[in-house]
């Protein structure tokens, strides 16, 4: 791509647009200045009334450097609209979402015939029913709109929370880590929780969970809130502590200590559409810096030790605007409406290798409720190759590596792991860890089997079937050139002896195997199957799938169980990469299996 402006890569197109522009009735300026300057081309427009629906508006167009793959932006500064326009910029939303409604050959002129007069209709609207005109109903946060928010820095909240309404100021609570805001944008990040929304008589309006509060670290910072009755429409920090503080009318903030600086922190709660037709609390905090030079004057009365950091913004106070962030359970499970189910599910994993791993961190991220995840070996730096911990579990147990991963990506999920060596023969004198973990399961809705052990998947699968939950298992061939997903439900007729008699008499074929000896790393007590991690994860994510809708069926909310075994090959009989290929089988008991009561 050559990076010419647009006007020359398409030599003929700004012509055209004027005209385009003209036939319409409207009047446009190109601003010459701008173009020779900045290298953009911006257009003072005059559209007629016709065409706005009231009366002759000013507006300016802004043709971004990618026109026309993505289309002009329009501002209407003398504009005021409930909807539909941006309270700062000014621009007007005349697409919905811009990149899949705009073609390359359409104008800006197309844009205002087809799109101004109904953008303007249903912006002027006063209520949501009337302002919806694009096909997505969609919400617009006010708080989305401020651009002056400190960089890397986020206070957590929960969007379910509903303050009474007549509660209008208060206490609030916040945990607060990480250095102050400052211009660094790659500098590390600031991190708040709410931990209590207050009011003056003691009582508490809201919490964050505590599963949530529990990944929280630093100092628990002591502030103020108020309700305000709009969003303030000044993008600056400093206007919106003044806003809050003139709506707090008892209570002021009060100083603290906060990395060698004084701090103070203001919370103003505003209505804000959080859904299509729907408007809910929406939040903005405020953290006000004191100036520096008080603190240079106690630096200065130190003697010894380190230096206390201190801010560098000369004498003024600095006032930051920290993003907020939606953290509560619904607030995340939202984007997964259809595993809701899967909040109160139990699920154990056995093995927390390369393939366990991964569908601990999907059925973590899809919602499960509560993990249990057993395995005895020790992270390794070379197992990163194909595991889903990151190097901070380098050293750990692999079982407490995933259960801190998964902690991390799932907050709401509970994790506890057990570094037991399920499979092998025990040392002498030691007690069966099975037999414990066997009471455990009792309560659970799945046993998952990543253990990629012939002998281990037996047992299990006994297991599983002795006290009566489902067994899922999961195995990937050596190369990743395919792998196996086998789920055995409570009520099934066939068993874990019937899918090996299945595999042997070829019912079900043995997914391709790489030829290639497996490797043992330098170090290593065993060999280890060869396979990357890409490949690995089809298995992983099968098994997920097939996890997470049985685990919502009855709920009524999952679709067919599927297969009892699916199988799937990455490679044609020349080793050749293909698509993946899974193909699904349905058993009733084997003829043969003597496993049955
Ligand atoms: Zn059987």
């Amino acid at each position: 791509m050559s990076f010419l402006p647009w006007w020359q890569r398409y030599p003929e197109r700004l012509q055209w647009e004027i005209s385009e522009l003209q036939a319409l009735g409207v009047v446009c300026r190109v601003d010459e200045e701008k173009r020779t300057e900045n290298q953009t081309v911006v257009m003072e427009l005059s559209v007629p009334g016709v065409l706005t629906g009231t009366a002759e508006l000013n507006m300016t167009a802004v043709f971004p450097d990618y026109y026309p793959l993505v289309p002009p932006k329009v501002f209407a500064a003398d504009l005021e609209m409930p909807h539909h326009l941006n309270p700062f910029s000014k621009e007007v939303c005349l697409l919905g979402t811009p990149s899949e409604e705009w073609g390359t050959n359409g104008s800006l002129a197309q844009l205002l015939r087809d799109q101004l007069p109904e953008a303007i209709r249903a912006g002027l609207s006063d209520d949501h029913e009337g302002a919806e005109w694009n096909e997505k109903p969609q919400a617009e946060p006010y708080g989305a709109y401020y651009t002056t928010y400190a960089s890397a820095a986020m206070v957590l909240v929960d969007g379910s929370w509903s303050i009474p309404e007549d509660a209008v100021h208060g206490p609030i609570e916040i945990r607060l880590a990480g250095p102050l805001p400052g211009p660094d944008v790659t500098a590390a990040r600031t991190l708040g929780g709410v931990v209590a929304v207050g009011s003056d008589t003691g009582q508490t309006y809201a919490t964050l969970d505590n599963q949530l509060q529990e990944l929280l670290e630093g100092q628990l910072v002591h502030g103020r809130w108020s309700r305000l009755t709009s969003a303030v429409n000044v993008d600056d920090a400093r206007a919106i502590w003044d806003a809050g503080q003139k709506a707090d009318s008892s209570g002021s903030t009060r100083e603290e200590s906060y990395q060698g600086c004084r701090i103070q922190v203001r919370a103003v709660l505003f209505p804000e559409e959080t859904g299509p037709r729907k408007v809910s609390d929406g939040w903005a905090f405020v953290l006000k810096v004191r100036g520096a030079q008080q603190q240079n004057n106690k630096n200065k009365n130190r003697r010894g030790g380190a230096p206390r950091p201190v801010s560098v913004s000369g004498g003024a106070d600095q006032y930051h605007l920290l993003r907020t962030g939606r953290a509560g359970r619904s607030d995340i499970r939202a984007r997964v409406p259809e595993h809701l189910p899967l909040a109160t599910k139990k699920v154990a994993i056995i093995g927390a290798g390369a393939i366990g791993s991964a569908v601990a961190v999907h059925l973590g991220r899809a919602g499960v409720g509560h993990l249990f995840v057993i395995d005895a070996d020790v992270l390794e730096p070379g197992n990163l190759v194909r595991h889903s911990a990151s190097f901070d579990g380098v050293g750990l147990l692999k079982a407490a590596a995933v259960a801190r991963l998964v902690r991390s990506v799932a907050p709401y999920t509970q994790v506890v792991f057990n570094p037991a060596y399920v499979g092998g023969s025990r040392p002498q004198g030691e007690p069966d860890p099975l037999r414990q973990i066997s009471e455990e399961l009792r309560s659970y809705h799945l046993l998952i089997d990543a253990s990629a052990d012939r002998g281990t998947q037996r047992i299990l699968a006994t297991i599983a079937r002795e006290i009566g939950i489902p067994y899922l298992s999961l195995e990937a061939t050596n190369g990743a050139w395919g792998g196996m997903v086998a789920y055995i439900g409570q009520d099934s007729s066939w068993c874990h002896s019937c899918l090996e008699w299945f595999r042997f008499d070829k019912t079900i074929p043995d997914p391709a195997n790489s030829p290639v000896a497996y490797t043992q790393p330098v170090g290593c007590a065993q060999p280890t199957f060869t396979g990357a991690s890409f490949d690995l994860e089809e298995v992983s994510l099968q098994a997920v799938r097939t996890a997470a809708t049985q685990l919502s069926a009855g709920d009524g909310s999952a679709a067919t169980p599927g297969f009892d075994v699916a199988v799937m090959e990455l490679r044609n009989e020349a080793g050749e990469r293909t698509l993946p290929t899974w193909n699904g089988y349905n058993l009733t008991r084997h003829a043969e299996c003597t496993a049955h009561p």
